[in-house]
């Protein structure tokens, strides 16, 4: 008999955010494949007997093709396994899971996509950015800092003044080249924004600052992600660097945060 595949999200980081869906198919999987983001507190609650293959495409890093990956997820399910491929996240933000959906379809194999905590949300939730907002932010731009094939980024000035707030997953890591990117594609170079690492785990940091400032900040651990626009000016205050964002770009405060803040 044929095995199944189950395309799971591991969530950001913290083994809490799991879904119980996802941790019960960890509980019961023949074999998972997983990506180099999901965190090792999590393949902790990968059933003893299933055979776990690393399978993670860090960049500078000997990496596993995706077309290996996909042989390899449908010889174990021909081989009649509960093959869980778990990635960071959400499986369909980001995640390569249309190419994994398209090679199972094609060996007629089954398979079920379980939804994760996408980094934005974790990111969100952490410094307590509202994504949206009644009338200050109507939408929420989930984007790539690097498109496949090297376009430039798509015109964002009318989103921007609009209310749209931006998540920007793969920042790259040459924030010159990223404000240079998203001024030249309308951001203004004043927008606020936070760059959140490693959200959800207990190594999180978080920096609120502007746009152009965005060079001049420590540089953080991998994975990160931007959280811009006009929203991000009412991040947490207090328990988050605000490194670089000037007194007139907050709005008034108490006295006690505006100490906070400028403690970072
Ligand atoms: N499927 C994943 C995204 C994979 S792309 C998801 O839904 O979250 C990889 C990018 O995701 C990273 O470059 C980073 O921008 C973001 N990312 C993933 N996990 C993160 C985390 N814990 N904290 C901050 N950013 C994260």
């Amino acid at each position: 008999m044929t095995g199944k595949v189950y395309l799971v999200g591991a969530g950001p980081g913290d083994p809490e955010l799991l879904t119980l869906r996802a941790l019960r198919l960890l509980r019961q999987a023949d074999a998972v494949l997983h990506d180099d983001l999901v965190s090792p507190q999590i393949l902790t609650l990968v059933s003893r007997k299933a055979q776990l293959h690393d399978v993670g495409k860090r960049a500078g890093r000997k990496s596993t093709h995706q077309e290996a990956i996909h042989f390899l997820m449908i010889e174990l399910a021909r081989q009649g396994l509960q093959v869980v491929r778990l990635k960071g996240g959400d499986p369909l933000v980001f995640g390569r899971a249309g190419e994994e959906m398209q090679a199972l379809r094609k060996a007629a194999i089954e398979f079920e996509v379980v939804p994760g905590v996408t980094a934005a949300l974790a990111a969100a939730a952490s410094t307590e950015i509202p994504l949206t907002l009644r009338q200050t932010a109507s939408s929420l731009l989930i984007m790539t800092g690097r498109f496949a094939d090297d376009r430039p980024l798509p015109d964002l000035r009318s989103m921007i003044e609009s209310g749209t707030t931006i998540a920007l997953y793969m920042p790259g890591s040459d924030p010159r080249a990223t404000v240079q990117e998203l001024a030249a594609a309308g951001v203004p170079r004043e927008t606020p924004c936070a760059v959140v690492s490693r959200a959800s785990t207990p190594a999180q940091q978080t920096t609120v600052t502007t746009l152009e400032k965005l060079p001049n900040i420590r540089a953080q651990a991998k994975p990160s992600i931007l959280i811009l626009g006009d929203i991000v000016r009412l991040a947490k205050r207090g328990q988050l660097d605000f490194q670089t964002l000037s007194a007139e770009v907050l709005p008034a405060q108490d006295s006690d945060q505006r100490e906070e803040a400028s403690r970072g």
